[in-house]
């Protein structure tokens, strides 16, 4: 018998759903467990919980909040190890990857313990003599959490924490295709202290349960991370309820290497930008606009780097780059590999599927060169192992090219020039600039989101957050 993940609604684990099997990437006959789908009607009930719970908790003490949000952050930290596996063993990241992910999220509960504290309002003289004007800030409501299943843990930590930091009630719908660690993230939470009914979960698909969340009149807000046809919809119903609304969606981001770029740093910083993860990050350099004078010999470093990757089953210690999500993605992905030579670029290294001692959706990093920035490879989300070297005539090129994107989430360069560093920081329209580092990996306690299609609504992270989980007040007193 394997597990079975529940919902969570009004602090009782409910099930009685559709059992829906949870399938290793990494080994299709190993079925990690089975999630109860949950209902419209239960989707309801879970919205209708957390309104009845959100005025008590909004109304706590900010040292019972941030001993909840402390309780949660220390057992993520405390069982990182352990969480860190299930998600390489649902959704295909490598151990150290998982184990770092679990890690992050209990720092991002930390982090928002201490926010609980530092809820200080603002006074302003008026303009009125005798008038006092005070600014205050107060819950958003009840926040709708739609997840993806990149980051299991770690996107809806990034939301909850916040979202519960600052007195709001949730119903999260995490990824169907990572419930195992959305389970676990729940049950902490559930233990934590907090009220029954603050914080409720409901497991299944975007279309049914998804949909009910976003387009439910009971949400005041809701907050989704995944892709932008998906962001479009939930905007499109959140706004008929007047619900406040933060998405963040795709991107393209791309890695400027100039010519004076410290060439090991270049390709270590394009390699783990564009494969860790197995390239399944919504930071993941999948775009390399190269300056021609070192274009050949990147792209020959790149080839013999990304050849030595160690592909294969993400509980294996000696594995580099774990298996792609679903099935389903790997034929997405293949079919942009045809989609690329059909446009006329090559693929220099990589793309094939790996048929390894067990069956799992295992594709070998892949390389496209002699494309241009027109074609649909360099335009649309590929999300999985593959970047494209895009050659440029230079430095002004690379900027034009590297803001050619409908996207605008993280952008970098690599250079030793401190003013071309200092331009792209300036002119690269994207919401993270990265100088001399990989465009993934950002910190905790600043400001992430991005531009144009990537990024919807007020930043995620960092004091930030605030401007979406609270309504801010203006009161005037006389007399
Ligand atoms: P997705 O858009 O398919 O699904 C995301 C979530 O939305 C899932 O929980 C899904 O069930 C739900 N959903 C699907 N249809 C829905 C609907 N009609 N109404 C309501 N909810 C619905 O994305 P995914 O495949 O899970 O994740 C990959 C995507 O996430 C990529 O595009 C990636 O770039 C993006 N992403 C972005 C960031 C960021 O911060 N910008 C971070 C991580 C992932």
């Amino acid at each position: 018998m394997t597990e079975t993940y529940k919902n969570l609604i009004d602090g009782n684990w409910t099930g009685g759903g559709e059992l829906v099997a949870n399938i290793n990437p990494s080994d299709h006959a190993d079925v990690i467990g089975h999630y109860s789908a949950a209902s419209v009607a239960d989707v309801e009930q879970a919205i209708a919980a957390a309104n009845r719970a959100g005025a008590e908790w909004g109304a706590t003490g900010l040292e019972q909040r941030k001993a909840a949000l402390d309780f949660i952050g220390d057992e993520l930290i405390a069982r990182c190890e352990e969480i860190g596996r299930v998600i390489a063993r649902e959704e295909g990241k490598t151990i150290p990857e998982g184990k770092g992910e679990a890690f992050r999220s209990g720092q991002f509960f930390q982090y928002y313990a201490a926010e609980c504290l530092r809820q200080i309002g603002e006074q302003a003289a008026s303009v009125r003599p005798g008038v006092d004007v005070e600014v205050t800030r107060e819950p958003a409501g009840v926040v709708g959490v739609i997840t993806p299943w990149n980051f299991p843990v770690a996107v809806a930590a990034w939301k909850i924490a916040p979202a519960l930091a600052f007195g709001n009630s949730v119903v999260l719908k995490p990824s169907e295709t990572t419930p195992a660690s959305a389970a676990i993230l729940a049950d902490i939470i559930h233990r934590s202290g907090i009220p029954a009914g603050v914080f409720n979960m409901v497991i299944g698909e975007g279309h049914d349960v998804g949909s009910a969340l976003a387009g439910s009149p009971g949400i005041d807000a809701v907050t989704f991370t995944g892709s932008v046809a998906v962001g479009r919809k939930i905007a499109q119903s959140a706004i008929t309820n007047m619900a406040r609304i933060q998405l963040e969606m795709g991107s393209k981001n791309a890695l400027v290497v100039l010519n004076d770029a410290d060439m090991d740093l270049a390709v270590q910083c394009a390699i783990g930008g564009a494969f860790f993860g197995t390239g399944q990050k919504c930071t993941a350099s999948s775009r390399l606009v190269v300056e021609e004078g070192i274009h050949d010999e990147f792209l020959e470093r790149m080839i013999a780097a990304a050849d030595a990757l160690v592909v294969g089953h993400a509980l294996d210690e000696k594995t580099q780059i774990g298996p792609v999500v679903t099935e389903r993605q790997l034929q997405q992905i293949e079919g942009y590999l045809q989609l690329g030579k059909d446009e006329g670029a090559e693929i220099a290294t990589g793309g094939d599927i790996l048929e390894l001692a067990t069956k799992g959706n295992f594709m070998r990093p892949a390389i496209f060169t002699g494309s241009n920035n027109k074609m649909r490879i360099n335009r649309e989300e590929i999300f999985g192992p593959v970047t494209s070297v895009i050659k440029v005539a230079d430095y002004d090129e690379a900027l034009a090219v590297s803001n050619d994107t409908d996207f605008g989430l993280t952008s970098g360069i690599m250079t030793n020039s401190l003013s071309r560093a200092r331009h792209f920081k300036r002119h690269s329209q994207s919401g993270c600039v990265m100088v001399n580092l990989p465009t993934a990996g950002t910190d905790y306690h600043v400001p992430f989101g991005g531009r144009k299609a990537s990024s919807y609504g007020p930043r995620e992270q960092g004091t930030y957050a605030k401007d979406f989980y609270t309504i801010v007040k203006t009161s005037y007193v006389g007399g």
